[in-house]
């Protein structure tokens, strides 16, 4: 369904040019749900919101790649293509804070009920009609009452909700989530964890979900993407990623954190801190923080090569003609 290609997206800054997305290539499927992991600042976002054709403006530019949507090549669309047939349609997200979602001064209802109206997708019911039914998909008790209330009336997690019924309204395609559940408490995360499954069976959609927190991914997604400084390390699928990652950084992230259900020795954090996006280091960008770092790391940036239902790169995996 998504074929994303060799994609850059670059910001240019005053002190110089970010990186943000460097040739970042993924697949995804109808009802799969991609992770994509890496600390703060790895591009994850950026990815996002290029999917979106929304890369940060001024600075931010897709200078290259290709984002393919069911054959459809979405890069270099004229930006009223993008807002009438693929914004809020095809592709919709649901991003971290509701609060920055969410307009205070319109009702909640009217909210959910906007994309359903500048879409077209009205017609029997009316759009408001509509966007109580999306309200109670997403478990709002007492939607049709409350889909008359302001977004202050309602909690964090409720907030959240009504967000993701903005964002299903349209059965887009693809649904990218951005950390969705890091503002929200622990017991709230995990019923809006079983909400987006359960999205993911009513509407078929493919999910792109964006996070930091490497236990939520575990327990939602099929495949992991793993992002450092603009480019995706490894890829694999779920269990393989947990149980046996091959890059380093994959292997030091997961050895950071305990993890449900992962046999691990004692916690440890990975060396030194995530790059100056600025001034990136040469070849691997990794290579001062990998304990395994050799004179061709410092040189070159490895080729991503194919292992086993997935991607790795790094040169200890090429060198081994994996
Ligand atoms: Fe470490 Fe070299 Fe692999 Fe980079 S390419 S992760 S520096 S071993």
């Amino acid at each position: 369904m998504l074929r994303v290609r060799d994609l850059k997206t670059h910001l240019y800054l005053k002190r110089g040019v970010v990186k943000a997305v460097d040739g970042v290539s993924f697949d995804l499927a109808s009802g799969e749900t991609l992770g994509l992991i890496g600390e703060s600042g790895s591009g994850k976002t950026m990815t996002g919101l290029s999917l979106l054709g929304l890369p940060p403006k001024p600075a931010g530019r897709i200078v290259a790649g290709s984002i393919e949507l069911d054959g459809r090549e979405l890069v270099g669309l004229d930006e009223d293509v993008l807002a009438r047939e693929v914004r809020g349609r095809q592709i919709a997200m649901i991003s971290q804070d509701p609060m920055t979602s969410l307009n205070p001064v319109f009702t909640v209802g009217e909210q959910v009920a906007a994309p359903i109206r500048a879409h077209g997708m009205a017609f029997e019911r009316s759009a408001m009609d509509l966007a109580v039914d999306e309200l109670d998909r997403v478990r709002v008790p007492s939607a049709a009452r409350r889909a008359g209330d302001y977004p202050h009336q309602f909690s964090g997690g409720m907030r959240q909700r009504v967000v993701a019924a903005m964002a299903i309204a349209c059965r887009p395609r693809l649904l990218i989530a951005d950390e969705p559940t890091s503002a929200l408490d622990v017991t709230i995360q995990v019923q809006f964890m079983d909400l987006i499954e359960q999205i993911q069976t009513d509407t078929g959609a493919g999910i792109l979900f964006i996070t930091h927190d490497l236990g939520v991914a575990a327990s939602l997604c099929h495949r992991i993407a793993v992002m450092y400084a603009g480019r995706i390390v490894e890829t694999a699928n779920v269990d393989k990623l947990y149980s046996s990652p091959l890059h380093p950084y994959t292997q030091g992230l997961l050895d950071s954190v305990p993890i449900l259900g992962r046999r691990q020795k004692r916690l440890r954090s990975i060396a030194g801190n995530p790059p100056d996006p600025l001034s990136l280091p040469g070849g691997c960008a990794f290579h001062p923080r990998c304990p395994h770092a050799s004179e061709i790391c410092r040189k070159e940036a490895p080729p991503s090569v194919s292992v086993e239902g997935g991607n790795v790169a790094c040169w200890l995996v090429a060198d081994s003609g994996a």
